[in-house]
């Protein structure tokens, strides 16, 4: 019997950043056409992602430069899989400022090892909720444990922006959405305002 079995790499990695040249494609990225990106109420929004295995890898690369794409002419911060109607547990993020060199990161897998008690409010949006806005409260600080694109284990510390973005990422990985941290008076308001904006957009 022939086994072919794909296995992780074991070696774990402590970063402070990434490779860049896992991201090679993104010299060219202004030319490749983004990746639609899905709107609330969409149900595939609202589904707990599943893992990652080493063999969706090449598939995850393929799927990239759409994604950052999408993500870079939004302009946004952040995109999670699902957001493109993808059910895998990964997502891209890169707060860098407009105008700075790009600080792009996809985490496969991403669990937070540990989170600061200390809490801070910053306010959000989701590019699949577009112009809402809410003021979310979360840990400022978190050491995050995910996979490279090489299938390495990383380790990395983050706090303020860089902490909520990751933060906010990983919620979309198990179906929640930044309202969900709001009271459901305040919810309900934005989830209504987002249909109406909708709706008067597709006319
Ligand atoms: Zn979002």
């Amino acid at each position: 019997m022939l086994l072919c079995m794909l296995h992780w790499h074991l070696t774990p990695v402590l970063a402070t950043s990434q490779g860049m040249s896992e991201f090679d494609f993104l010299s060219g990225i202004d030319d490749v056409p983004p990746t639609p990106i899905l709107i609330a109420p969409q149900p595939v929004l609202r589904e707990v992602a599943r893992e990652v295995r080493p063999e969706d890898m090449a598939f995850i690369r393929d799927q990239l430069p759409g994604m950052f794409s999408a993500m870079y002419k939004a302009p946004g911060i952040g995109l999670a899989a699902p957001q493109v109607g993808l059910g895998m547990r990964f997502a891209l993020v890169d707060v860098a400022e407009e105008d700075a060199p790009r600080e792009p990161m996809l985490l496969i897998n991403p669990e937070i090892v540990t989170d600061s008690e200390q809490m801070a409010a910053r306010e959000e949006g989701c590019l699949s909720l577009p112009n809402q806005y809410a003021e979310v409260v979360r840990p400022e600080s978190i050491r995050v444990r995910y996979r490279n694109l090489a299938g390495e284990t990383i380790e990395r510390d983050a706090s303020g922006l860089l902490a909520t973005c990751i933060q906010h990422e990983m919620d979309h990985l198990d179906g929640i959405l930044f309202v969900d941290h709001l009271s459901t008076l305040k919810r309900n308001m934005i989830m209504r305002r987002l249909a109406k904006e909708q709706k008067l957009g597709r006319r």
